[in-house]
């Protein structure tokens, strides 16, 4: 929701953020992140920026949902009505994703701003919607949060799924393929969830579907959630009344969808072949993701972790690094913890003959001092699991950097996952 509080002193618009994009006002706050509009210094492309305090996270055991939405995200970048992500940046202290710009902001102010929709106008942000899930859940990913607030819109009104922080993903699932953590926001969520029972997240998704277009038609959700037990009995019963104006075939949908039931609930596909939904389609260019090398970050499919997505820098080339005086810095991502980062670097230092000297004022860098160039080593954990480290000549003669700083590089490779200059 656009958000009235004034702009934070940490992140005053006008700020440049690393160096790439300047920032401007604010869009909207969620629980952990404040997300601001901006513009790429570089091609003036405006984007939305959303800026995730990494100590707030922490505390709170959110680094899980940060990394889901990244991997969600990036994995899901080709469908027209997903938002689209475009770069992951971090420093010490914060995340930053950078988003496409939904500049209609979000389809429930519009609900609220107008209240219900005509007919052909609920279909197709349903028909959007649906076509973003079922994307979704042809990748093996659920969204768990579908509501109207997290449902944007761009310039030309077309609907782009955001905010997959409860995304889960299908390597999440316990064996028996179902998921266990309950989530969401109680008046879009499924029975299943609330009652705590193990679920498949695409049939929820589909119940979130149900209300939601439910909310467009009517204008009002149809399960009140001031009490969850009278809620979820009503629930039950499939007791909710139909408004007069709703159509039979958008009511039969919605009956079928709102099945308490997730074994004889109409899924998103199924709802797809209906003659109410087909209704005036527009068709959505979708490159399928089975065809198209995504970018060069996909290592599998399956295997596609946060430190890929991150890591999305092509791989070293020390040929390019050493062209120019300025480039004396590496950065790169690693599974070992940043403690494992410092004791590799000190026992690279030993084997090569570096004076190794911990830095006391930050506990996780190293310096290795060889003539009288120094290479520091520094580590930050960004993430739980995910670990940042940047190598970099402190102090140095020109003749000799080169070759001191490409020795601790060649060593470190053993840990590094993937290197990366101006990622991160
Ligand atoms: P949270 O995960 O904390 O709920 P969201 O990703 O939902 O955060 O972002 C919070 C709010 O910021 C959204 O509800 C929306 O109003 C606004 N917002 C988020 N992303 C964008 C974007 N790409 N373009 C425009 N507004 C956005
Ligand atoms: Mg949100």
């Amino acid at each position: 929701m656009a958000s009235q509080t004034p702009q934070s002193s940490e992140t005053p618009s006008g700020t440049i953020l690393l160096g790439k994009y300047e920032l401007g006002r604010r869009l909207g706050t969620g629980s952990f992140a404040k997300v601001h509009v901006a513009r790429s210094i570089q091609t003036g492309e405006v984007v939305a920026i959303k800026i995730i305090d990494k100590k707030k996270t922490a505390e709170a055991g959110m680094e899980p949902r940060i990394i889901r939405e990244i991997e969600a995200m990036r994995r899901l970048h080709h469908h027209p009505n997903v938002l689209k992500i475009h770069e992951v940046m971090a420093t010490k202290s914060k995340i930053y994703l950078v988003m496409e710009l939904a500049a209609g902001g979000e389809l429930y102010t519009k609900i609220i701003d107008h209240g219900r929709l005509n007919e052909s106008a609920a279909r197709r942000y349903f028909q959007q919607l649906a076509s973003a899930l079922s994307f979704c859940h042809g990748d093996g990913i659920a969204h768990r949060d579908v509501k109207p607030q997290n449902l944007l819109l761009d310039k030309q009104d077309n609907l782009k799924l955001s905010d997959f922080g409860l995304s889960a993903l299908s390597e999440h699932r316990a064996i028996d393929g179902l998921l266990y953590t309950a989530c969401g926001t109680p008046a879009y969520t499924a029975p299943e969830i609330i009652a705590q029972r193990g679920y498949d997240g695409a049939k929820a998704d589909a119940w979130s579907c149900g209300v939601l277009l439910f909310v467009l038609l009517a204008g009002y959700v149809p399960f009140d959630n001031s009490n969850i037990v009278a809620m979820y009995m009503k629930i039950q019963r499939r007791d909710y009344r139909f408004p007069s104006w709703i159509s039979k075939p958008a009511r039969s949908i919605i009956y079928k969808m709102l099945d308490p039931n997730p074994e004889t609930r109409m899924s998103v596909e199924d709802v797809m072949g209906k003659k109410w939904f087909q209704k005036s389609l527009e068709t959505t260019e979708v490159v399928s993701c089975n065809n198209v090398v995504l970018d060069s970050d996909v290592v599998s499919e399956k295997s596609i972790t946060a430190f890929d997505l991150i890591g999305l820098a092509p791989g070293l080339d020390l040929s390019g690094m050493f062209e120019s005086r300025k480039r004396k810095e590496m950065r790169f991502t690693t599974r070992v913890s940043a403690e494992g980062v410092v004791e590799k670097v000190k026992n690279i230092g030993e084997k090569l003959g570096f004076r190794v000297e911990k830095k006391k004022e930050a506990a996780r860098a190293v310096e290795l001092g060889k003539g009288r160039t120094t290479v520091v080593v520094e580590a930050v954990d960004v993430a739980e699991g995910f670990v940042v480290a940047e190598v970099k000549v402190a102090e140095g003669k020109e003749e000799e950097e080169e070759a001191h700083l490409s020795e601790v590089i060649v060593e470190l490779e053993e840990i590094v996952l993937a290197w990366h200059n101006d990622v991160i």
